[in-house]
């Protein structure tokens, strides 16, 4: 049977763009299919962690030149953490990265891919089903169109149909945490260079503070979900993140500040322990397969790199003629190898200091000193 397109890319976010990208010149033929029309929003901290570089630069140095060109005035190069008003930790790394609206900076990837690669684009083309047949996939789009692919990389992220459809739901597959953000202009008392991340005695989350270009900046506020407890609706989460910049630990900051837009909200599929992630002629990506960084809370360094480890996975297999299930588990080996270690350890550090909160409390109420910090940070490459 002739299939349409060797590879289906599902999603252009981050990972998806990766794919394609690291796909380019392999002599594949590649179609990505995106739900919306570029440029389009994404939730998020905005804050492009330094490894995504590393991931571009392991794709291309030219693109990865032109990724660390693209919102170098908004680079970024410490993180401030404090319990009510006082700094616990500051830090400052060594990798090259940046804040970005996700709208330009996810725009900016998908040009990549449009102007740069063989890779056929279609935008507002949502898919709606994927029929297993024995050597190929059936996808079906809610246009009523459909295509027949070799290979299915879902990238449609945190809640993936592709996920959905090819691998048996697993009741820990929720996204066990929600945020939500807002953009505002005119804050008061934003370091340049750093990201501000509190943590307010009496309030179950953290608030965090993101400096953006033209003063604007991206406010949020997250919290881990619980069965059974309305603590984590939207309008909860909502209500919490207005009492936090009205509080008088923050009223000052904001008095100025005008919201830019709507307060939105959106689960995280952070990492809890490894998981299929792939199968026969099928591979899943960034948030579809739960890697965001479960206490740091970014997950486009994790979604770039398993693009380009699905990739990779992708070429092997065209090479060997092989789509089983059991060579595939080949980039589920290579990305848990790369980034599994550091994941596991995060989500031992979210999980601790949820049980514990007063751990919060004993470090901020002792003075560690500066070269400790760096020590620990580094250790757990943070
Ligand atoms: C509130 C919040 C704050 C965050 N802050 C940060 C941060 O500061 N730094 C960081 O690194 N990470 C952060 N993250 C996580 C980060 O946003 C994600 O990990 C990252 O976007 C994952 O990339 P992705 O490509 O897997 O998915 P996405 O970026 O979600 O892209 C998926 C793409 O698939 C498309 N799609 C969806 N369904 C379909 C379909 N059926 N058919 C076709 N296309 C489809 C979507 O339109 C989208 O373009 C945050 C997340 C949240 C919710």
């Amino acid at each position: 049977m002739e299939v349409d397109f060797d590879v289906a890319i599902i999603g252009g976010g981050p990972a998806g763009c990766a794919c394609a990208l690291a796909l380019h010149g392999k002599g594949l033929k590649v179609a990505l299919f995106e739900k919306e029309v570029f440029p389009r929003d994404k939730i998020c901290g905005d804050a492009i962690p330094g490894s995504a570089f590393k991931a571009m630069y392991s794709i291309s140095r030219n693109w990865g030149d032109q990724m660390t060109a693209f919102a170098k005035t908004t680079e970024i190069n410490s993180i401030s953490i404090f319990l009510d008003k006082t700094t616990v930790f500051k830090y400052r790394w060594k990798l090259f990265s940046y804040n970005s609206k996700r709208m330009d900076f996810d725009t900016f990837n998908f040009q990549l891919v449009r102007n740069e690669t063989d890779t056929i684009i279609f935008e507002n083309k949502p898919l709606q089903k994927i029929i297993t047949e024995p050597n190929y996939y059936e996808c079906s789009f809610l246009d009523g169109s459909s295509i027949k692919a070799a290979l299915v990389v879902g990238c449609d992220g945190a809640n993936s149909v592709v996920k959905r459809q090819l691998i048996k739901s697993d009741p820990s597959d929720r996204n066990p945490i929600a945020a939500i953000r807002a953009y505002y202009k005119g804050i008061e008392g934003i370091q340049s260079g750093y990201n501000e991340v509190h943590f307010i005695k009496g309030v179950e989350g953290y608030f965090w503070i993101f400096p953006l270009r033209d003063g604007w900046a991206n406010v949020g506020f997250g919290v881990t979900k619980k069965r059974k407890q309305k603590s984590d609706s939207p309008t909860n989460i909502r209500k919490i993140l207005e009492g936090v910049t009205q509080s008088p630990a923050f009223a000052g900051r904001f008095k100025n500040a005008t919201q830019q837009g709507q307060l939105v909200g959106f689960g995280l599929p952070i990492w809890t322990k490894q998981r299929r992630i792939c199968g026969d002629r099928f591979l899943l990506c960034g948030d579809s397969a739960s890697l965001v960084d479960p206490a740091q809370g970014h997950g486009i360094d994790t979604a770039m790199w398993s693009g380009v480890i699905a990739a990779e996975q992708i070429i092997s297999c065209f090479q060997a003629t092989d789509f089983s299930a059991h060579f595939m588990t080949g980039y589920e080996k290579k990305l848990y190898k790369k980034i599994g270690g550091e994941l596991s350890r995060s989500y031992f550090l979210m999980r601790l200091f949820t049980r514990f909160p007063f751990l919060m409390n004993v470090i901020g109420g002792v003075s560690l000193p500066q070269g400790l910090i760096d020590w620990l940070f580094r250790k757990l490459k943070i």
